[in-house]
């Protein structure tokens, strides 16, 4: 809930910009940080939910390490004091240039998505005289139920080695002495909410573990990824998950040895309820079948919306009326994509009054462009 102060003291400052809430992070990151240890988990943030220096800086207080997908979200996370043996790189295209500089590194873990990468991580640790940390990122064809454009999982998807290839993974890290297989990995989709999803993912991990087990291989990590979701019909009401029940799912249903250690990778349940977007309306249209608000933020600083059709609650944080009305509520950007929702049922609005778009912590302003040559946006902090 944004606090009637909080309000106050966005009525002068220039719009748009992100409001980060970091009483609520902080609350959010204990939380989580308490239910894994109860269970003796392992969490590595997913930087690319949001790589915002106070939100970055206020994960690495609470411990958790750093999950990457490119080299500079590397760089970044090292340079910002997380402890490199605590940085796992993934991504299905990982550059030579980005492989050197991780291998320089020492990051903990390289979570690996090809056969192919194997190989090449294998060559490049040579050179170096490393041995560099892998897991194999497994496709387990688990359906995330979520929405297409975010599931992962399924073996139509560009993510990791399809379980058929797992006999050349073990023929090419045989021949592969610069490498050490340490895990498995699997991330199979975001915004799951439907908590069953992971107890099909366990029943996966511990075929695979088995089979590993068979093949002579003893892991020493479970990397389930990330993908818990978050209500963004409902902000104020559950603004931080129950990462309790979360945990225990794995916690009953994965089939580990007592020295095997369970990884997370958490994003989005971790951000996106500390964040909204603050903006204001530049104009009111009132049209025959239709009314719009037309907003001075739009897909440039949210993309969400734009991107995968998704939901984000939004709010008139300043108008006094009690008259309700429907409004597709816009932005500027010359896209007709460019929406932020459509009939949405809100206080009259008028010119200049500020809306807050809720839930945008995660996936938010680390996806915001210079498209239509916008300044670049702003945030603010409490
Ligand atoms: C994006 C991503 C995550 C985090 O996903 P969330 O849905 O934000 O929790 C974790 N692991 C990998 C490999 C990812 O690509």
């Amino acid at each position: 809930m944004l606090s009637k102060d909080t309000i106050a003291r966005f009525g002068n400052l220039e719009t748009p910009f992100y409001y980060y809430d970091l009483g609520l992070l902080d609350q959010t990151l204990e939380t989580c940080r308490s239910a894994a240890e109860k269970f003796g988990f392992h969490v590595h943030y997913a930087l690319k939910a949001n790589f915002n220096e106070q939100v970055l800086q206020a994960v690495r207080k609470t411990g958790f390490g750093a999950d990457c997908v490119s080299g500079n979200e590397v760089k970044k996370a090292i340079e910002l004091g997380f402890d490199p043996g605590k940085v796992v790189f993934a991504g299905v295209g990982k550059s030579d240039k980005e492989i050197i500089e991780a291998l320089n590194s020492d990051i903990y873990c390289f979570n690996v998505e090809s056969v192919q990468e194997l190989g090449i991580i294998n060559g490049l640790a040579a050179e170096r005289g490393k041995t560099a940390r892998v897991a194999i990122r497994i496709n387990p064809n688990v359906d995330a139920h979520t929405h297409q454009y975010i599931t992962t999982g399924l073996e139509e998807n560009k993510f990791g080695v399809n379980q058929w290839e797992l006999n050349s993974c073990i023929k090419e890290l045989k021949a592969c002495p610069n490498l050490k297989l340490i895990g498995i990995h699997f991330h199979i989709g975001s915004q799951i909410t439907n908590l069953e999803v992971f107890k099909s993912l366990c029943v996966k991990v511990n075929e695979l573990n088995s089979w590993f087990e068979d093949h002579g291989y003893q892991l020493q990590i479970l990397n389930v990824g990330g993908g818990l979701g978050v209500d963004y019909h409902a902000p104020d009401e559950n603004s931080i998950n129950d990462f309790e029940s979360y945990f225990s799912i794995f916690d009953q249903f994965l089939e580990r040895r007592n020295d095997q250690e369970v990884h997370f990778e958490l994003g989005r349940a971790l951000v996106a309820q500390c964040g909204s977007l603050i903006s204001r309306i530049l104009y009111v249209k009132n049209g025959l079948k239709k009314n719009f608000l037309i907003l001075d933020a739009g897909m440039t600083e949210l993309m969400r919306p734009a991107l995968y059709q998704a939901y984000h609650k939004i709010e008139n944080i300043s108008s006094l009326s009690d008259v309700q009305v429907k409004y597709d509520v816009v932005g500027p950007i010359c896209e007709s994509t460019d929406c932020f929702g459509k009939e949405v049922e809100l206080p009259e609005s008028i010119r200049g009054d500020l809306m807050a778009i809720r839930t945008a912590g995660a996936y938010g302003e680390v996806m915001s462009s210079g498209y239509n040559l916008r300044e670049r946006v702003k945030s603010v902090y409490s």
